[in-house]
This record gives structure tokens, sequence and C-alpha cells, in this order.
């Protein structure tokens, strides 16, 4: 119960198996379950450790 589980309304979680996405942190290739996109635009991808860096995206 922290700012952490507050979610921004354009991110959304990929259930595993379902997509293949690769954290986009540099350094980082973690799989990513963490879409970011703004409308018409590609999504960015990040890990849950790295998704904070995603919302950059917004
Ligand atoms: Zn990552």
């Amino acid at each position: 119960m922290s700012d952490e589980i507050r979610l921004p309304k354009a991110e959304y979680s990929t259930p595993p198996g379902i997509q293949h996405h690769v954290c986009e942190h540099d350094g980082c290739a973690k799989d990513a379950g963490w879409g970011f996109a703004k409308p018409k635009q590609a999504p960015h991808w990040f890990c849950f450790e790295h998704r904070a860096e995603g919302e950059h995206y917004l």
C-alpha cells in the first residue's frame, strides 16, 4: 500500500506468455510486462523494476 500501487491510466500489464517484450532499460534484458504508449504511437516496454521509466513516454 504505497504510491507504487498507483497506476496511470495508460499503463497496462500483459499476462505472461501472451506477448514477449524485453525491457527497454539500457542493459536490462528482463521480460517487460508493462507497456506505455500514447494513442497512435508504438508502446515502450519495461519490466516491473524499470516501469517507472515508461511514465516518461506517457
Ligand atoms: Zn528492466
